[in-house]
């Protein structure tokens, strides 16, 4: 279904997920102060406006009320990009999604309710970690400090089996919630699913029984 977004500050990560959205066919209004930021980024974005984000006259002649997302990436300005969630939250936008810069703006978008607080270099950082000491690991995300989701290559350990054989829930507490098998993905597969060699799992877990499973199952 397509989607409505807004992405406030075109920077490298603001400018990054505005090309993605875009790309995946939903509409994006992209707003910078900035005339150059916005005219790179015109090609990809349904809309792209020059505009202070923390001018609330401006945000509501944008429609800003009207989106059900939108992603303050603004940078270094730690003090507009606090000004634009409150005034976005005042707003009543449902889903209002923050990068912050460091732990001081984390918490105080969170007092002002953002909706979800992002700090890409540490979560990118935690990702690299994970592909670095796995082999076995394509990606991974982490939900908690606890839990986790990752995606593992099928060895020829568990290949031709059923889930149902495998038992993975039962023998390490991780439920398999998809499959990927080259270009197609089948979510919640049947406990008769059999895997094939290089399937990837998508399993979810909790990360000391995710890392049994990929030590000892795989
Ligand atoms: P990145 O790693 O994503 O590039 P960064 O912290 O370096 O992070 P910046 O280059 O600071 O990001 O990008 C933030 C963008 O936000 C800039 O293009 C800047 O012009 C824009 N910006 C800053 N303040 C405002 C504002 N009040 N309203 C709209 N855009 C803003």
């Amino acid at each position: 279904m397509k989607k409505q977004f807004a992405v406030v500050g075109l920077g490298r990560f603001g400018g990054s997920v505005c090309k993605e959205l875009y790309s995946m066919g939903h509409e994006v209004l992209a707003i910078d102060v900035s005339e150059d930021r916005v005219n790179d980024y015109a090609p990809y974005s349904t809309h792209s406006v020059v505009a202070n984000a923390t001018d609330e006259n401006a945000l509501l002649s944008l429609g800003i009320r009207n989106f059900d997302h939108v992603i303050v990436a603004i940078g270094d300005n730690i003090q507009a990009s606090i000004l634009c969630t409150l005034l976005l939250k005042e707003l009543n936008v449902r889903q209002v999604w923050v990068k912050a810069q460091n732990n001081y703006h984390h918490k105080v978008v969170e007092k002002i309710g953002a909706d979800r607080i992002i700090h890409p270099e540490h979560d990118m950082g935690i990702r690299i970690a994970h592909y670095l000491v796995s082999e076995k690991i394509i990606d991974y995300i982490e939900l908690s400090a606890e839990y986790s989701i990752v995606e593992l290559m099928a060895t020829k350990k568990v290949a031709n089996r059923t889930i149902a054989e495998l038992d993975i829930r039962a023998k390490y507490g991780c439920t398999i919630l998809g499959i990927k098998r080259e270009e197609e993905v089948n979510i919640s597969p049947f406990p008769d699913e059999i895997i094939v060699e290089n399937d990837i799992l998508i399993l979810i877990g909790h990360n000391r029984d995710l890392k049994r499973f990929e030590d000892e199952g795989l």
